[in-house]
């Protein structure tokens, strides 16, 4: 397409898009959910159904829940600094929970009890990667194993038991995780599909240049209300009617692709480089003051005029310069319009030619340096 990464690709779409990565916000809600809901349920079985505990548990089944507070409230800390799920977190959850377990004697109530193992890899099927949901399933399975093969009964009772739980635990979890990945690559697939479509919406078809919609985009994205200069030069093909009623309107395209090659190979690092009309091309120039502007497109207008294609073409170009501290509510509309009056006067003047107008905006003006690269 002839257009290089200065002139208006700024890296869209080679990021990995932000909505694929599971929301921090539940993450953090969760974890801090789990925790007061660990201490509240050691306080009811402490105070309300104390019958249900081994006998001077009662303290540890406290302090496991106590000690829940603070561990959440590091994971939530670390994971807003770092912006990454902490699966530790998950470790941690599976211990406390079995540390509650383990203190209850109650057979029926120590069953139910086992089932809130599935918080941890829960945690990591819904916000870790799928080894460290795989490690935390592992856990929380072996710590079930353990905790209910323990339970008095019949050999293939307990053998029952231990299934049941175990299944629920791998089921639940993976369940859960399988529609996560579902649901990121659904999301990774939309994302994907968004970026396409504002490309298009943002790219000329034919030369692969920003359109005006993109260079408005672009423009906005270099944020050019810092209070420099910004610089635009706007250039329009000369007699390019005669090149579409003599040669045809596909060589009149090639022309203008061939163009846009062209001006895109000799804009600066930076400059936004776009096709704004039929055979109209605008360059913004951020920081580009006068001089800078004016030399910018006298490089451009040479640059087309020793293009060795066919059929030769000139261009003629308006320069126009946005001060520092210029007030400018719409830096592309007022830029554009006083480069217009440059490039009509360029016109007016016999074409292939530079007209540029001082930064503050009182009319056009000779640069010297360019008096030498102009044509006669
Ligand atoms: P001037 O030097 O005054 O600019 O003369 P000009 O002939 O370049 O300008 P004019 O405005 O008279 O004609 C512009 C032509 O550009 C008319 C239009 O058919 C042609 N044009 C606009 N868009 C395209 C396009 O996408 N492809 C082709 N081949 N021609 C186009
Ligand atoms: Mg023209
Ligand atoms: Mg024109």
């Amino acid at each position: 397409m002839g257009h290089r990464a200065a002139a208006g690709d700024r890296g869209r779409g080679a990021a990995v898009p932000d909505e694929t990565v599971p929301s921090l916000r539940a993450s953090q809600v969760f974890m801090v959910l789990c925790a007061p809901a660990l201490l509240a349920l050691a306080l009811a079985v402490v105070f309300v159904v104390p019958e249900v505990l081994r006998p001077g548990a009662g303290p540890v089944v406290l302090g496991a829940g106590i000690l829940a507070q603070p561990v959440a409230l590091l994971a939530v800390v670390r994971h807003r600094r770092t912006g990454r799920p902490q699966g530790w977190w998950s470790v941690w959850a599976t211990g406390l929970i079995a540390v509650l377990t383990g203190s209850v004697a109650d057979q029926a109530f120590h069953q139910t009890a086992v089932t809130a193992l599935v918080v941890g890899p829960l945690y990591a099927a819904m916000f870790c990667s799928a080894r460290s949901m795989l490690r935390h399933l592992a856990l929380a399975v072996v710590v079930a194993t353990a905790l209910v093969v323990v339970v008095p009964g019949e050999p293939l009772v307990r053998a029952a038991r231990v299934a049941a739980v175990d299944m629920v635990l791998v089921l639940t979890v993976a369940g859960l995780f399988v529609l996560r990945a579902r649901l990121d690559a659904a999301v990774a697939r939309a994302v994907a599909a968004r970026d396409r479509a504002d490309l298009l919406a943002s790219r000329d078809p034919l030369t692969g240049l920003l359109n005006r919609r993109g260079l408005r985009t672009a423009l906005a994205e270099v944020a050019v209300d810092t209070g420099e200069d910004v610089g635009a030069v706007l250039l329009d093909i000369d007699h390019f009617k005669r090149i579409n009623d003599t040669l045809g309107h596909g060589a009149g395209d090639d022309v203008l692709v061939r163009l846009a090659a062209v001006l895109a190979a000799t804009v600066r690092p930076g400059d936004l480089l776009a096709r704004i009309g039929g055979e109209e091309f605008l360059v913004v120039a951020p920081g580009a003051r006068p001089l800078e502007a004016a030399t910018l497109a006298e490089r451009l207008r040479a640059a087309v005029s020793a293009d060795g294609g066919t059929p030769s073409v000139t261009v003629s170009a308006g320069v126009a310069v946005r001060g520092r501290g210029a007030p400018s509510p719409d830096v592309l509309d007022e830029l554009y319009a006083r480069a217009d009056r440059m490039l009509y006067r360029a016109k007016r003047e016999g074409r292939n030619r530079v007209c540029v107008e001082p930064s503050d905006g009182r009319g056009p003006a000779e640069v010297p340096a360019l008096r030498q690269a102009r044509p006669a």
